[in-house]
């Protein structure tokens, strides 16, 4: 009997040491391939605190960062899809946006700011220089009436510029208004959360990208929104060194007119080991920052 008991011991001790060791080695594995889980999100917890969206919005530009009941937008898409994101605002919740950026004053990143601005209110509107901009400024103009209005401000964005919404720490790291070229004028803002770093550099292209790295900006991260749309014309190979992230979001329409994104920056992307999601294969991209991954979700 006493023999039993001493073997039933050692067996109890063998399962909890090789228990250990497992879990040790699962653990392992996680901490080394670091950050990807993916999901579709329909079915995705309700109760996720934080998280970076890409929504799907066609040929155009609209991400929306939550963290605990805070949230800012960058970019509206083009007019016909503000319904669409009005609807998301309010299923998640959202009647108030903490910030809201337009990146720059296209009709792709600026489309749905008159409806949206008159919907929500909006706490902060960071907008780019209208005296430096090539397009109109009607609707601008508009949206900033609009946020004033509701008792919210309209800020021009200068490099350095910081705001935090929820656990989002998110700092203006480029703003380039004396660019030839409007896409290049985009506002680019960096967003940590945790020791997670995305990086939005709405449709700039190379010169803007070279300004970047001449400045020394810090454009490392973890995710990154491809600039303009997967244009040929940026995401160089020496930004993308520069960056380093692991994962990318590339936002365009099905069958776009400019055959966005170009072969050659998906191909620059697969090189340097970046996995990429792209709007008009995947539906909406969603980046859940937790303590140890970010896990990816798509679909629609
Ligand atoms: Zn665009």
């Amino acid at each position: 009997m006493k023999r039993e008991v001493h073997k039933i011991k050692n067996m109890v001790a063998v399962i909890i040491a090789a228990a250990i060791l497992i879990l040790s080695v699962i653990g392992y594995i996680t901490d080394t391939l670091g950050s990807i889980r993916e999901f579709l999100f329909p079915k995705a917890i309700e109760s996720e605190n934080s998280y970076v969206e890409m929504l799907d919005v066609g040929q155009g530009d609209s991400i929306l960062l939550y963290s605990g009941g805070k949230a800012a937008l960058i970019d509206t898409g083009i007019k016909s899809y503000a319904d669409d994101i009005a609807d998301t605002l309010e299923n998640r919740g959202i009647s108030t946006l903490d910030l809201l950026i337009i990146s720059h004053n296209h009709s792709d990143h600026m489309g749905g700011i008159v409806p949206l601005t008159k919907q929500f209110k909006i706490k902060t509107l960071l907008i780019p220089d209208l005296e430096k901009t090539d397009e109109r400024t009607d609707k601008m103009t508009t949206a900033v009436e609009n946020v004033k209005a509701k008792g919210g401000k309209s800020v021009t964005a200068e490099k350095g510029m910081n705001f935090t919404v929820g656990d989002f720490d998110i700092t203006v790291i480029g703003a380039y208004y004396d660019e030839k070229d409007e896409n290049d004028r985009s506002i680019i803002v960096k967003a940590k959360i945790g020791k997670w770093k995305f990086l939005f550099t709405g449709d700039a292209q190379d010169p803007a990208e070279k300004r970047l790295m001449a400045d020394n900006a810090d454009i490392k991260c973890d995710v990154l929104k491809v600039g303009h749309h997967g244009s040929m014309y940026g995401t160089s190979e020496e930004f993308l060194e520069k960056c380093s992230p692991s994962f990318a979001m590339i936002s365009c329409g099905k069958g776009n007119r400019y055959s966005h994104p170009h072969d050659v920056v998906l191909l620059r992307l697969q090189a340097a080991g970046v996995k990429y999601f792209r709007t008009d294969t995947s539906g909406a991209v969603r980046f859940t920052a937790t303590e140890k991954e970010i896990l990816v979700g798509f679909g629609k």
